[in-house]
């Protein structure tokens, strides 16, 4: 398999995106057991950096709580570009472990995520069989209830295999999570992805985080800072505000749509939340902080009643 120079910059924002959280968490910011199996050593991130790790790690978390609240554990949760997201591991170890979860990515990422699963003990008896096998199946790892398939989400007839291939089952109430990856997608990608999950799971709910506004000076200095990696942010929609990308949801097949910036996130969160992140670290630059925040947005799009009222105070 061989990849493009671009697709390679894609995959690259795995490992900053991974070494990102784990500096959050050493720094104390949030509570993960598992992210030091999938990034060594890093370097000090500067404090507007963790705190808006933290942000969408919380806020992200806070909607899966909301979904799994609206339907128990007798559901289904779909990772795309799932990258070396630890909320597999994180939910087994929490009441909430889920019926079936199943992560996508290129395959240079799921088989070194897989490997490093296969290597670590404490991450692989949370995925294995009763007799403690995990099963490879070209190349995917399989399991009950866990699997880690190579996909290119560019390719529907290859997203509705791989789903097909893990059990993922119409009828299921399922969550999707698109956490910095939708962005990389063209709009003519992106929107047959999600028109094609939309259309087959009657009852389900959407996460996306991405940046969002890049239309102004510091969105262009954003998609500069980007592009000299070699990463294009390929879609159209990403310069819009967040009201648009709720709107572009709708008319995807998605019967309610809700998205906010970070900034308005941020200041829904828990007021003893902020007051212990705030006291973690000093703040050099606090307009840098609310210029990233508003440059991020959460969207979440439901189908199905029960999802209908998930909310940012909900
Ligand atoms: N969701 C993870 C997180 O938030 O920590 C990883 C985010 S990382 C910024 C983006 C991920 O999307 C990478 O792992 C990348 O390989 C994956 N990705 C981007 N385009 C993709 C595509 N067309 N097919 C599969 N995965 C893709």
């Amino acid at each position: 398999i061989s990849w493009t120079a671009e697709d390679e910059a894609i995959i690259a924002t795995n490992t900053d995106a991974t070494e990102c959280k784990r500096c959050a968490v050493e720094l104390g910011y949030w509570k993960d057991d598992y992210i030091t199996y999938f990034a060594k050593h890093v370097d000090r991130k500067a404090p507007e950096i963790n705190r808006g790790y933290y942000a969408r790690v919380r806020a992200m978390e806070m909607f899966i709580h909301q979904f799994l609240e609206r339907c128990d554990t007798k559901c289904q949760i779909i990772n795309l570009g799932c990258g070396f997201d630890t909320l597999y591991w994180r939910l087994k170890d929490s009441t909430q472990a889920v019926g079936n979860f199943v992560e996508l990515d290129f395959q240079a990422v799921t088989s070194k995520k897989s490997h490093i699963i296969k290597r670590n003990k404490q991450l692989l008896e949370k995925i294995s069989n009763e007799d403690g096998e995990v099963m490879i199946r070209e190349g995917d790892l399989h399991s009950d209830g866990y699997h880690l398939v190579s996909c290119d989400l560019r390719c529907l007839g290859e997203v509705r295999r791989k789903l097909a291939g893990a059990g993922v089952s119409p009828d299921a109430p399922t969550l999707v999570l698109a956490e910095c990856v939708l962005v990389y997608l063209r709009p003519d990608a992106a929107h047959a992805l999600l028109r094609h999950l939309s259309s087959t799971f009657p009852r389900c709910a959407l996460l996306v985080y991405e940046q969002c506004n890049l239309g102004d000076k510091f969105g262009e200095v954003m998609v500069r800072n980007l592009s000299a990696r070699g990463c294009a942010l390929a879609g159209e929609g990403y310069c819009r505000e967040p009201a648009a990308q709720a709107q572009r949801m709708l008319s995807l097949g998605f019967q309610a749509a809700r998205s906010w910036d970070m900034h308005t996130v941020w200041r829904a969160l828990p007021e003893e939340d902020r007051a212990r992140v705030e006291a973690l670290e000093m703040l050099d630059e606090r307009e840098l902080l609310l210029q990233l925040n508003s440059h991020y947005a959460l969207t979440v799009a439901t189908r199905g009643d029960i999802f209908a009222d998930m909310d940012l105070n909900a």
